[in-house]
Formats: C-alpha cells, sequence, structure tokens
C-alpha cells in the first residue's frame, strides 16, 4: 500500500497526467484511479494494461483507503470539496490505513485551478482530522505539457518545510508528471494558487488580445503567417501566440489547427479569468482587462456554436477569418 498512487479526476488533463503516473511509478505498486464518469477510468485502465497494475475505485474513499500518495484534478471548488470532504465518499470518509501506524501519511497533490480560500479550508480540514498534508499543486502547459510528463507544477510548499519526508514525496510524485526545472515553492499552502492565478490572468487575457490582434491583421489583408512570424520576432511575442494560435493552419499543434479540439474549454476560461479577477480585487488591485476579457469568454461559454471547443475559438466568436 505504501507505494501505491491514487488519482482522481481522468479529463483532458487527468488522464495523460495519470499514464505518465503509472509509467513512472514502481512497476510492482498499484494506481487506483477513480472519475464521477465510468468511461475516462475504463478507457484509462486499457492505455497502462502493459504498464502495471490499474484498478477502478468506487469513490476517492476507496482510492484514500488503498493509498498514500493521492493526486487529484477535477473542475472547480465544489468539485474539489466533494472529493475531499465528502461525509461518505470523500477522502476523510476513509478509514485508517491499515499497514502504517496512522494515515497522517498521506500526501495529497490537488492540481486543479479553484480559489485560494477553499484549498486552504479542504487543506487545514484534512490535517485538523489528522488526515495528512495536503498541497495545493496547480499545473501549468495544458494537455501537450501533461501528455509529455513536462508540465510546471506550482507549489504551495514551503522549501524549508520541516516535515522533510512529506515534502520530498511530493516532489518525487510531481516528477512522475512534471519537468524537474518547472517545479516551483511558491511558499505555504495556497500559494501554490496564488501563483497559478497570476499566470492565468496573463495567459488567458493574452489569448483574447492574440485573437483580437490576428483578427484586425487578417482583415486589413495580411498573410497569417508573415503576422505571426513578424509578432514572434518583435515585442509582441508570447507564449499563447506560439503554442495556441487561434488562426488555424498556423501553428500545427494548436487546437486552431485541429477544428479547436480541447485544449482548455471556454467555459473554463470564464472560471480562471473570473479567479484571478476576483483575487486581484481581495487585495485591492484593479483588474481592468481581466473584467474585459471575463465579459467576452462569458459570451463565447454560452454559445452552443462555441461549446465544448477549445477557448481559442473565441477567434472564431469575434469574427477572426481562416485566411
Ligand atoms: P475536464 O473537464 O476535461 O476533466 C475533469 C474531470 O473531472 C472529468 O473527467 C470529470 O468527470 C471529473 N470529475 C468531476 N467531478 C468529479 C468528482 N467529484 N470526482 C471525481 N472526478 C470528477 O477538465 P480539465 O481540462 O482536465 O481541467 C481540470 C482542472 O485542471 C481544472 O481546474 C482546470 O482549470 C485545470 N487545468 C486545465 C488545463 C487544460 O489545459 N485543460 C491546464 C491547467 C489546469
Amino acid at each position: 500500500m505504501e507505494k501505491n498512487v491514487g488519482f482522481i479526476g481522468l479529463g483532458a488533463m487527468g488522464s495523460p497526467m495519470a499514464f505518465n503516473v503509472r509509467k513512472n511509478m514502481p512497476p510492482d505498486a498499484t494506481l487506483f484511479i477513480y472519475d464521477v464518469l465510468v468511461d475516462p477510468a475504463e478507457r484509462l485502465k486499457a492505455a497502462c494494461e502493459t504498464l502495471g497494475p490499474v484498478k477502478i475505485a468506487k469513490s476517492p474513499r476507496e482510492v484514500a483507503e488503498n493509498a498514500l500518495t493521492i493526486i487529484s484534478i477535477v473542475p472547480a471548488a465544489q468539485h474539489v470539496k466533494a472529493v475531499y470532504l465528502d461525509a461518505n465518499s470523500g477522502v476523510t470518509a476513509a478509514k485508517d490505513a491499515t499497514d502504517v501506524p496512522t494515515n497522517s501519511r498521506r500526501i495529497y497533490l490537488e492540481c486543479s485551478t479553484i480559489d485560494i480560500a477553499t484549498a486552504t479550508s479542504v487543506g487545514n480540514s484534512l490535517k485538523q482530522a489528522g488526515m495528512g498534508t495536503y498541497v495545493d499543486s496547480p499545473v501549468s502547459g495544458g494537455v501537450p505539457a501533461a501528455e509529455r510528463g513536462a508540465l510546471s507544477f506550482l507549489l504551495g510548499l514551503d522549501s524549508n518545510s520541516k516535515d522533510r519526508s512529506s515534502s520530498d514525496r511530493v516532489l518525487s510524485t510531481a516528477h512522475y508528471m512534471g519537468s524537474p526545472s518547472k517545479i516551483f515553492h511558491c511558499g505555504g499552502l495556497g500559494k501554490g494558487l496564488a501563483a497559478k492565478l497570476c499566470n492565468n490572468y496573463l495567459s488567458c487575457t493574452f489569448l483574447l488580445a492574440n485573437s483580437e490582434a490576428m483578427a484586425t491583421g487578417l482583415r486589413l489583408g495580411l498573410d497569417k503567417h508573415v503576422l505571426h512570424k513578424v509578432i514572434h520576432e518583435s515585442t509582441g511575442q508570447n507564449f499563447m501566440l506560439d503554442h495556441v494560435c487561434p488562426v488555424p493552419d498556423v501553428v500545427p499543434h494548436a487546437p486552431s489547427s485541429n477544428n479547436y479540439k480541447l485544449g482548455f474549454k471556454a467555459e473554463m476560461l470564464v472560471k480562471d479569468v473570473g479567479l484571478a479577477v476576483d483575487a486581484a480585487n481581495s487585495v485591492g488591485i484593479k483588474p481592468t482587462i481581466g473584467e474585459a476579457a471575463m465579459n467576452v469568454y462569458r459570451q463565447v461559454a454560452v454559445d452552443e456554436e462555441y461549446q465544448g471547443r477549445d477557448g481559442s475559438i473565441v477567434y472564431k466568436f469575434l469574427g477572426g477569418p481562416d485566411n
């Protein structure tokens, strides 16, 4: 049981992350997986057939009763609360681990992008219940980095933490899914999410700014490849335009070149910009650009034509041409 790992939430990010965990964890240990939907769990189990044992659990509670290292990545704060705090099926409902002296040895890497207050409260609840160490561990890099095992991890963990054994285990677990050079100690509980929300404030607003700039350029008669290269070599260069160019067939690996395949849903953009806007307001910083972006993303998220597609489809919503 000590070497077993649990993985909860097997969506666009969770599935490739869990696959890499199975690939890199001790081959004789078991990966326990759980999702509210049965299909993603069955698909992952089949994909991992040659890598080592995988068992589908019926609840987060069952995951926690079988693994001392638990990773979760679910859509939003209410799902994180359900996973950890539900009195019947949640992690806190798990019985004491039988083959270790106390279940305080559990560690949790909670990777969802949620608000700082929820993460802090769930982490403190687990601590008070003697259920182990919860670290907010949001990730960056999107689905491509999740597939390559090259995610950034922004850990709500102090590099001088006194609990060395838990810290070392958190780091080695993050190494299963992330680039060693991109695993950051951001401070104590909640600080990983603080860093994540600041980063997402930029990436989400850049996506809209890129879409507006490219749509303007194409309508002014510029060639899309020329404009992309000009910006890449000039002061407007940014990661989002390099990798998530919203104009189809400019960047082959961008969702737009793949019929806006997910990716990162427009609905998630509303959530992430909203979290960053709330965080800015909470410390007296006026988030002018974030508020404007949120108004646009809200309209995209409720438009049936664009639902379930990558958020870079905002380019189409704005009337951006293909050529
Ligand atoms: P997703 O909707 O593709 O997947 C979420 C999965 O969680 C689904 O399979 C869903 O069935 C499952 N789920 C929902 N409630 C659950 C519960 N109570 N218990 C167990 N499973 C549950 O979402 P995603 O794109 O994988 O994103 C997940 C989180 O990661 C979000 O917070 C998002 O903001 C963050 N994130 C996403 C990306 C990205 O590029 N997609 C990048 C970085 C961070």
